[in-house]
């Protein structure tokens, strides 16, 4: 390997883009929003909390496919409706320009050279009898399924023109949410988005997240030199959000460092757009037939090419599905190993250091041996099954026995002395259990996973702990990715008054990462620390129901002082807030950045995903996009990566077999496979083999499948830019098979192409339909 000279620290990651980002949040107030799309986001949410409460099985939000009369009804409609615009000479003429519009762009579709393509691919301004472009070389070719014809027969042009607009809409909310915190926005969607603005998309625009490469062999990962200089800014925590200012007397005068602090009533009112949108008749059923297109077209391209995929990935020499890059996008650090290793694990502590004192009640010490002797138990005839921490039939729908299979044989003091970094024994059996793990990862090469630590939120103390069990045990592995988990228990720490409030949880769980990155001299170890965790986490039983109906009268998190929970909308906004704010600073700084993954979708209300469209980079679970074809529709778009567990599924919320994983994966939307729990879900020592050895003996998925997961699980990850080049290919912030190595990803080009042209086709479809309005509209 070679040895990279420059010292880590001033590494920049990712290349130096998104010079000119907006360094204020764009606010807006409530007077400016349209009362009709307020009203309805009330509605939505007001029946989502309903809905919640009685499992209403026609929900509001899905076209009910299985009730005959509403059908039918509902074709009714839509056929007076198509007859009564026949009639009108101004749709028909709106109608006709669409027609040729498309069958201009139809043969178009495919985009031609990749530094210009977003100009011919969507605005037609070729004359009908312009020469098609001929296909670069790196479009493979491939039996293509097109559609001619009226593309909007079945929909009205009204009912279209809405339904783009709106799904537009939510594209730039998400664009804009998504630059201000340094997420990711894949470039298809924003070269779309720029070319509806009349303008082009320039790759100097672009804002990527800063994450910085593992150090090379021979470096020291915990080295404490080179730290940058302590800038002693003031802190303050205001209405839920840290705010930095430049100096005492800043603070007085109430003049924060310029960074973009979010606002909520501006994420109110922009949240509300798309709430109001997945209930909306017209863009529901164009979503609902577009996800249907979708689902079908893929059917035919696999009838079709399954051989030419095949066969390209056969003459692809050194790699196969063994060898490709996965990475584990959604694992928790204290269930990372399988029941067998803990097993063995325990009974090994137990033969070689039972005299050992490894925990402290009240003041009295008690070692490894007496632990045992009062649960009553000898480990030498402890099994698995005794252990009892794999979830079961019993845990379906049961959130809080899965909770409780954290304790092995049901004792909390098993799960403390040997799952906690926090405990007597300053958590050396929880790192040298991790360490294991690691390991074995490591002799498999291929494989990398994103571990969950717990940040509660209970005292500022907590990262400093944290830190230090890190450092202090080596805990960091080329193979391993930190994320950070915060458990949305608020209304726990409340009851046990640790918190007077809930923006003093806040403040624990983030002053600390302002302070760290504004005096890193000050927290040597958490500045180390940080250099390895690339992102958030949200994590909890999204079926725990919350009473308080999200808006912007929510009270102010200094005034939540409640015994309730805040609802799940709002702890994600203070999450992204903070994580917003704190990203631009570090970024000035030229630290890395961290990502917003929060847990979304596995159960609850359908609101969470709305909320997680604006403000997560990407998601874990996504179950519930079944139930909205809207934001299915909006996910797809934009690319949103979704790390799906369906062996967790399958133990808690929804059965292997109805798991939407293959079908999400066939429509195109970006999914990765996860483990979630080893510990409780699966046999094997590689759970993430397991996890896709079933899901493709299960659905019959391709090699090609399974190579696209991986590969989407590496873009999906907290790898850095580097790595991301190495595992995948230099160019895969490209879409498409330009963007493609199959050297590296055993990913067919032929699968690239279809996966690229459907996207662009399905994208262009909304712009032209604005882009054709405009032009209609005739001045009077
Ligand atoms: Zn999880």
């Amino acid at each position: 390997m070679k040895r990279r000279d420059t010292p880590l620290f001033k590494q920049q990651s990712t290349p130096c883009l998104g010079k000119d980002m907006p360094r204020l949040f764009p606010k807006m107030s409530m007077a400016e929003v349209d009362e009709k799309v307020r009203l309805l986001a009330e509605k939505v949410y007001a029946c989502a909390l309903k809905e919640e409460d009685n499992k209403d099985a026609l929900a509001l939000f899905t076209v009910p496919e299985d009730c005959p009369i509403g059908l039918h009804e509902d074709r009714e409609r839509a056929l007076k409706k198509e007859l009564a615009e026949q009639q009108s000479e101004e749709t028909t003429k709106r109608k006709k320009t669409f027609r040729l519009k498309r069958s201009q762009s139809v043969s178009l579709q495919i985009p031609t050279c990749s530094t210009d393509w977003a100009v011919p691919v969507i605005t037609p301004l070729f004359s009908p009898t312009a020469p098609e472009p001929s296909l670069p070389e790196s479009f493979p070719e491939f039996q293509r399924v097109t559609i001619s014809g009226d593309y909007c027969a079945g929909i009205t042009v009204e009912d279209y023109e809405q339904a783009a607009h709106s799904l537009l809409k939510a594209l730039f909310i998400r664009e804009k949410y998504s630059k201000l915190a340094y997420h990711r926005f894949p470039r298809t969607a924003a070269r779309f988005l720029r070319s509806a603005e009349n303008d082009k998309w320039r790759e100097e625009d672009e804002v990527l997240p800063d994450v910085w490469p593992v150090p090379h062999e021979g470096e020291d990962p915990y080295s404490m030199e080179g730290i940058p200089e302590d800038l002693n800014y003031e802190m303050k925590m205001k209405d839920g959000i840290v705010h930095v200012y430049d100096n005492a007397e800043a603070l007085k005068q109430e003049q924060p460092h310029s960074l973009p602090y979010p606002d909520l009533e501006t994420f109110a009112i922009d949240l509300s757009h798309v709430l109001a949108m997945i209930a909306d008749g017209p863009t529901k059923t164009y979503c609902h037939r577009r996800l249907n297109f979708l689902a079908s077209k893929f059917y035919l391209h696999e009838m079709m090419n399954e051989m030419a995929e095949l066969k390209e990935l056969k003459c692809v020499p050194h790699r196969d599905f063994y060898n490709v890059r996965k990475v584990d996008t959604h694992i928790h650090a204290a269930a990372c190993m399988n029941q067998k290793h803990l097993l063995k694990f325990i009974k090994t502590t137990y033969q070689t250091e039972e005299d050992r004192v490894v925990l402290e009640k009240g003041c009295q010490k008690v070692t490894l041996k007496q632990v045992f002797n009062n649960l009553n138990m000898d480990p030498y005839d402890l099994t698995v099954d005794s252990l009892d921490v794999h979830a079961g039939r019993q845990t379906f729908h049961r959130f809080d026995k899965f909770n409780s299979k954290y304790n092995p044989v049901g004792a909390s003091e098993l799960r403390e002395i040997y799952l906690k970094s926090d405990n007597f024994i300053k958590g050396e059996y929880f790192a040298r259990i991790i360490k294991e793990v690691a390991t074995e990862l490591e002799e498999s090469k291929y494989q990398h996973a994103e571990p969950r630590l717990s940040i509660y939120g209970r005292s500022a103390s907590e990262w400093d702990g944290l830190a230090n069990w890190f450092i202090q045990h080596k805990v960091h592995s080329p193979n391993l990715r930190w994320m950070i988990q915060v458990p949305r228990i608020y209304d726990i720490f409340m009851a046990k008054k640790l918190v007077p409030n809930f923006a003093k949880m806040l403040e624990n769980i983030f002053l600390p990462l302002f302070e760290a990155t504004v005096n890193p001299q000050k927290h040597k170890t958490l500045h180390v620390f940080l250099k390895y965790v690339t992102g958030f986490d949200s994590v909890d039983d999204e079926s725990k129901h919350s009473n308080h109906m999200f808006s912007y009268k929510s009270p102010k998190p200094e005034e939540w002082i409640t015994d309730d929970n805040p609802p799940y909308t709002y702890y994600l906004f203070y999450m992204y807030a903070n994580i917003m704010v704190l990203n631009n600073l570090r970024k000035e700084r030229g630290l890395n950045t961290f990502q917003f993954r929060p847990h979304c979708g596995e159960a609850g209300s359908i609101t969470h995903l709305v909320s997680a469209f604006l403000t997560a980079d990407n998601i874990s679970h996504g179950l519930n996009l079944k139930k909205s074809p809207v934001l299915q529709y909006l996910y797809y778009l934009a690319q949103v990566p979704i790390a799906m567990s369906p062996l967790s599924n399958n133990s808690l919320f929804l059965q292997y077999s109805k798991n939407p994983l293959r079908e999400f994966l066939q429509k195109g939307l970006c999914v990765s496979l996860s483990t979630d729990d080893p510990m409780q879900f699966h046999y094997t020592k590689e759970a993430l083999m397991e996890e896709y050895a079933i899901a493709a003996q299960l659905w019959k998925l391709s090699t090609c499948d399974v190579c696209e997961i991986a590969r989407n699980s590496v873009l999906q990850s907290g790898l850095s830019h580097q790595e991301k080049k190495h595992f995948i290919g230099p160019n895969y912030l490209e879409d498409g098979p330009d963007g493609n190595d199959i050297r590296r990803t055993n990913v067919a080009q032929i699968r690239m192409a279809y996966r690229h042209e459907t996207l662009c086709n399905e994208l262009s479809f909304l712009v032209d339909a604005i882009k054709a309005d405009a032009d209609s509209t005739i001045p009077e």
